[in-house]
């Protein structure tokens, strides 16, 4: 299987790798597969990293629209090009848009405060989420949530991300994740039985989830966010919107 680096240091923008396999998706885009790559493919409502590939021999450059998981591999697909794909064996160098991850990372990591904050001081569980560059939503069992509550959740979020907490990656065997009762909540308990080895996020002192996203390393990254709107989704379930500004 190709290197992932995207899961390991989030920081790493580009990586010189070369073309082990070439497909095409139904709509004719080329589908390529590196042996290693540092693109994210998207998941867990972080949506996939775009950029280029460039080949090292004649300088020619193709623009990475999407990629994706498929069968284990990190796929990327490209724009449809006059002269074809790159070749099997090609020498290329990958990478991406910076300023959109960079942007991806830092509401990523706002939306573990948001739902730190919201556990630790309502006991209001996360039941899903889903972010662009720079703006998210999170929706929670929260029957109880007002437009005066929101406010105070405002603050207390911005509290912590201005506390420069560190945001720690882990990998931990399957066994010892379980026995985490923090990460019950984000139903952990719901991840396919193979899965060996759990990948944790921690926010430390805050927040605590199984989670396969990039986020920034220190939460005074992220800026302070606002949040643009609330509704209901059902007399339980509600929903936050923010939105991620400079600090
Ligand atoms: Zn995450």
């Amino acid at each position: 299987m190709g290197q992932q680096l995207c899961y390991v240091d989030a920081y790493a923008r580009s990586i010189d790798a070369s073309v082990v396999a070439i497909d095409v998706a139904p709509d004719g885009s080329p589908i390529v597969v590196l042996d290693r790559t540092v693109f994210y493919p998207g998941g867990g409502g972080q949506p996939s990293d775009r950029g280029h590939i460039l080949r090292a021999v004649d300088g020619r450059s193709w623009t990475v629209g999407s990629a994706r998981k498929s069968a284990g591999e990190i796929a990327h697909e490209l724009e449809i090009d006059v002269h074809g794909p790159p070749a099997v064996g090609d020498a290329v160098s990958i990478d991406l848009d910076w300023a959109r991850r960079l942007a991806l990372m830092r509401t990523h990591t706002a939306l573990h405060a948001l739902c730190g904050v919201v556990w630790r001081d309502y006991g209001a569980l996360v039941t899903g989420g889903n972010m662009e560059p720079g703006s998210g939503r999170m929706d929670f069992e929260f029957e109880r949530m007002t437009g005066d509550l929101v406010d105070e959740i405002e603050a207390k979020v911005n509290v912590e991300l201005m506390a420069g907490r560190e945001v720690r990656v882990n990998v931990l065997p399957r066994a010892e994740a379980f026995a985490i009762p923090d990460l019950i909540r984000t139903k952990v308990n719901l991840l396919p039985e193979g899965i060996e080895q759990i990948r944790t996020i921690e926010i430390v002192g805050l927040d605590l989830q199984a989670d396969g996203g990039t986020h920034v390393a220190n939460t005074s990254e992220v800026g302070r966010i606002r949040v643009t709107g609330y509704e209901s989704k059902g007399r339980i379930n509600k929903r936050i919107r923010i939105a991620v500004e400079d600090g």
